[in-house]
């Protein structure tokens, strides 16, 4: 734009960017899930995921570079914290999955990428406002997913949004020993604490909680494990469990249970009155655990 003047155009350069990032590796599934790698401006890497399924395609994304809650079965907390996400990096990552799809139209958006949403709230909150609005990418709110690992008091900021959100929190354990043990964040918001903040927002919002559970072999997927997690969840009036097998990481020695145990512990949920759903594992062909890819390019 040599017709603009050069001062004007260094304070374009210095000020201002068409897109945030740029694409530095992609891996495709040959079920369709395709995970891309990102380069922000300062080089920074962070990963985000476009997943077709029957009849929506969901955008996966991330919040934050690293993460600092450590839980011990993700990849993305191994390089540690480096900085939250911009608003801007947040939306570019979306216009992005929007922009790369193979067919159709991105329908949903998870917060489940790398990075701890409620620990980034303010430019989350805000990036979420524009993904739902209709002068933007107008994915309605029931559409957009917060993940967490159980941070009290996002949750209770959350419930006064009076957002449709969905939200879903990051269990893995039902007793506070063996959730501080791969979840570090219990130490700080044990499950007493959790599971009445939970009570609240149920109660409060009238939306229903998911709890993302990772069945890990040889680690929290017994049936004594889960009539545990019955016990926990019981009473909420509002709650769902997803079961996630374990994403093989062979640099964590962490792989998932036999289909056998897998099901045993789905039918002890679902016969003890538990609301419970089987997620089917995207993308098992490419580093699809959050994190992988970037720690690929570490
Ligand atoms: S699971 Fe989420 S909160 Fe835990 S380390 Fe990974 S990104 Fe952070």
């Amino acid at each position: 734009m040599s017709n603009l003047p050069a001062p004007l155009r260094k304070s374009l350069t210095d000020e201002f960017s068409i897109l945030g990032l740029a694409l530095a590796d992609l891996q495709e599934s040959s079920d369709g899930t395709a995970k891309f790698l990102f380069e922000l401006t300062d080089k920074n890497l962070v990963e985000a995921v476009n997943i077709p399924a029957a009849r929506r395609i969901t955008g996966c994304i991330s919040s934050q570079v690293g993460c600092k809650f450590g839980c011990n079965f993700c990849a993305s907390a191994l390089g540690g914290f480096k900085r939250n996400l911009t608003r801007g990096e947040i939306l570019d990552e979306v216009l992005y999955l929007k922009n790369n799809l193979k067919a159709g139209q991105l329908t949903h958006i998870v917060f489940m990428g790398t990075g701890e949403p409620l620990d980034n709230y303010e430019n989350v909150l805000s990036a979420i406002r524009l993904i739902n609005s209709p002068l933007a990418f107008n994915i309605g709110a029931r559409r957009i997913t917060i993940s967490t690992c159980g941070i009290i008091p996002g949750i209770k900021r959350l419930q006064e949004e009076g957002l449709q959100i969905e939200l879903s929190i990051s269990l893995h354990a039902a007793v506070d020993k063996t959730r501080s043990q791969i979840m570090p964040v219990n130490k700080k918001y044990p499950l007493e604490a959790l599971i009445k903040c939970c009570h609240e927002y149920i109660e409060q919002t009238n939306r229903q909680i998911t709890f993302e559970y990772i069945l890990i072999k040889g680690f929290n997927s017994d049936v004594l494990s889960a009539e545990k997690l019955v016990t926990l969840l019981k009473d909420l009036k509002l709650a769902k469990v997803n079961l996630i097998p374990a994403n093989p990481i062979a640099e964590l020695k962490i792989f998932p249970p036999t289909e056998r145990e897998i099901l045993l512990f789905k039918d002890k949920l679902f016969n003890s009155g538990i609301n419970v759903t089987l997620r089917k594992e995207r993308g098992q062909d490419i580093d699809a655990a959050c994190g992988q890819l970037r720690l690929r390019h570490g």
